[in-house]
């Protein structure tokens, strides 16, 4: 999912999670559900427009980018005082996979490319990658869901997820 659809959850999470206050207990509950909210908006993903890879030929998909990346950067510069930790714990997942383990995988590869090549061979923490669980989760549980990745209307969830985050913060607030 879109980070800014991350976002979102941590900063409910963390406004749900205020009368706790700054108690140990708080960040603890926070990192544990910003976890699980990643895990389980990561696992309805199928049903959000999300090709694999970039169309820059495409007016709609250039389009929906546009607004994700704008957005996010927006709620990032809007929230980031108030909900840092939240919104960092709600990436962790992402920062993990994508930025340690394929991190770690891209340094190898650079520095010593024989080892790369050998197919045979495991790459750096495979299996333990935190998306492999979720797609597992998904293969097993939500496959009767419809794979709108390609679908223009998939945007639909992913906005629908925004402004469920959006009302529950208005009604506990
Ligand atoms: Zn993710």
């Amino acid at each position: 999912m879109q980070a800014i659809t991350h976002f979102f959850s941590g900063i409910f999470i963390s406004i749900l999670l205020e009368p706790l206050g700054t108690t140990w207990l708080r960040f603890l509950l926070i990192t544990g559900l910003c976890i699980l909210s990643h895990f389980l908006i990561d696992a309805l993903a199928k049903i959000t427009y999300h090709p694999a890879d970039a169309k820059w030929d495409d007016a709609f998909w250039v389009s929906w980018h546009v607004i994700v990346y704008i957005g996010s950067v927006a709620c990032a510069i809007i929230f980031i005082r108030s909900y840092f930790f939240g919104m960092l714990v709600s990436m962790i997942p992402d920062i993990y996979d994508w930025g340690i383990i394929r991190g770690v995988r891209a340094y190898k590869r650079k520095h010593n490319p024989a080892v790369e090549q050998d197919q045979e061979k495991k790459q750096f923490m495979e299996g333990w990658e935190f998306h492999v669980l979720v797609d597992k989760f998904r293969e097993r549980f939500l496959s009767f869901l419809p794979d709108l990745n390609h679908e223009a209307v998939g945007i639909l969830p992913e906005i629908a997820i925004w402004i469920t985050c959006i009302l529950g913060v208005v009604f506990i607030s």
